[in-house]
């Protein structure tokens, strides 16, 4: 498998090749050549996620390095659940207005949000590179919140591989804060006096300067690393099928009762090996977004076969995506500041890649509907959600619940969950009116001693 640039002035590279680079060097994002249409079903996830997930990006990694490596990093990487909630109201139901509709939870690993799966898939690929070049690197990451946590977890102590955090001073929670600064060693953190979009601008500059990029060996784990992009794909495909499997058992269930003339709670697995069910209409997806990393994993899961209706992209108070679907202009502008700041995002990077599977505005039009949600919305939401499911969900969360009820309420539909709540305590407690618990794994970070170092958004005083 070979992957091109979104820009086209860049020769065709190997997998390994461009995850180590980040960029191309023609500045713009890798993709692949072609997307592998691969049919799995429930059979092939009876190994559990990481056999899964090496399965399915198997294709991608074809006349790799990697390759005879790629079960030992995906093992390494994906070692925590991953969970489809389904919606219960209070009724006992799990439907909604007699569809079924769920929560894909993707904040089970170490940081207890959705980035640890392309943090930690890309730090055992880089781990493994790395050592076969025998040349040493920096990552930058400029981070929004969570993306800086995740990468500093999933990278500390790694041999071989150095890593510099930039965050937005003040614009991050206090959880948040420490996550990022917890870490020593092989791990700096920057707080910079500015916006998300002045770290990403300087990480970006740094990456313009070959002679810095060479002495250091910079690379990106931000979400336009392929190395991130990839294991955003997998539990896309998974949820799908886990949503297939369980809509054949409920219709399934239901046809008995028709037959028996009685209630049954015969289940039936009705969704055979390698055959994507056409029971029941294909669930609509929504996905909390910022960088749209995350729903561009789902639209190449889609392509590749995954058993996906609609994909619908939630976003916070910054409308730059929405607005171009309207207008067919693209007009990035500056990030504003919302309770779901992991996705105060006014120029989204990923969307390169989105323009080009989708080159008209009439194929984005098609393929791609999207809807801003207001703070007041998202306060309004996380109350509704617990209040009719007993479910504490958190601010980015809410934004796809909210377009949800308001758009999709009658669809058989798959929230994805972005984080955990107890992320964003001082958000969510509040609205709720409890304490929520602090798992594990954050209270751990929590407890370590923190340091940074501040400065104005500058490659200077980055590599000073
Ligand atoms: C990063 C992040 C998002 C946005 O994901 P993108 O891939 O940038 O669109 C949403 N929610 C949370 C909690 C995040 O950390």
């Amino acid at each position: 498998m070979n992957y091109i640039s979104t820009r086209g002035k860049a020769p065709a590279v190997r997998a390994s090749d461009a995850i180590l680079q980040g960029l191309a060097p023609d500045g713009g994002l890798y993709l692949p050549e072609s997307i592998p249409k691969l049919t799995l079903g429930t059979a092939d996830m009876q190994d559990g996620y990481a056999a899964f997930a090496t399965k399915l990006l198997t294709p991608f990694f074809e006349d790799d390095p990697l390759l005879p490596e790629l079960g030992n990093v995906c093992k390494g990487a994906f070692d925590f659940p991953v969970p489809l909630r389904w919606l219960q109201n209070h009724s006992g139901g799990c439907e909604q207005n007699g569809s079924l509709q769920a929560e894909l939870e993707l904040f089970h690993g170490p940081t207890i949000a959705f980035k640890d799966f392309g943090a930690r898939f890309l730090a055992g690929s880089l781990e493994r590179i790395v050592r076969h070049q025998g040349k040493e690197i920096t990552i930058l990451v400029a981070t929004s919140g969570d993306t800086g946590g995740a990468v500093a977890s999933a990278f500390h102590n790694k041999q071989g591989i150095a890593v510099k955090v930039l965050f937005p001073l003040g614009k991050v929670s206090a959880r948040q804060q420490q996550q990022l600064c917890c870490w020593d060693n092989n791990i700096t953190t920057y707080g910079v006096h500015g916006t998300f979009d002045d770290c990403q601008r300087v990480v970006k500059e740094a990456f313009g300067k070959p002679k810095l990029c060479q002495q250091w060996g910079l690379t990106s784990a931000n979400s336009i690393n392929l190395g991130r992009l990839l294991p955003q794909i997998v539990y896309h495909y998974y949820a799908a099928l886990l949503f297939a499997d369980r809509s054949a058992a409920v219709a399934g269930s239901a046809k008995q009762r028709s037959v028996a003339g009685q209630t049954t709670t015969v289940w039936q697995r009705a969704v055979p090996s390698g055959q994507a069910t056409t029971t029941g209409q294909l669930p609509t997806y929504i996905v909390p977004s910022g960088n749209v990393g995350n729903v561009t994993g789902a639209y190449i899961a889609k392509a590749m076969g995954a058993p996906i209706g609609d994909i619908v992209l939630a976003v916070n108070a910054n409308k730059t995506i929405p607005d171009f679907l309207v207008s067919g202009t693209y007009e990035p502008r500056p990030s504003v500041h919302t309770l779901a700041n992991a996705m105060d995002v006014g120029d989204p990077s990923n969307m390169e890649r989105l323009r080009v599977l989708f080159p008209t505005h009439q194929e984005r039009v098609s393929a791609m509907a999207s809807y801003s949600v207001s703070d007041t919305q998202i306060l309004e939401t996380i109350e509704r959600v617990y209040k009719q499911c007993d479910v504490p969900i958190c601010p980015h969360t809410a934004t796809g619940e909210w377009v949800r009820q308001n758009h999709y309420a009658n669809k058989p539909s798959i929230v994805v969950s972005t984080a955990h709540p107890g992320k964003f305590e001082s958000v969510v407690e509040p609205v709720i009116g409890r304490k929520l618990t602090v798992p594990a794994q954050l209270q751990e970070l929590l407890d370590l001693p923190a340091s940074m170092i501040e400065i104005n958004p500058s490659v200077e005083e980055l590599f000073a």
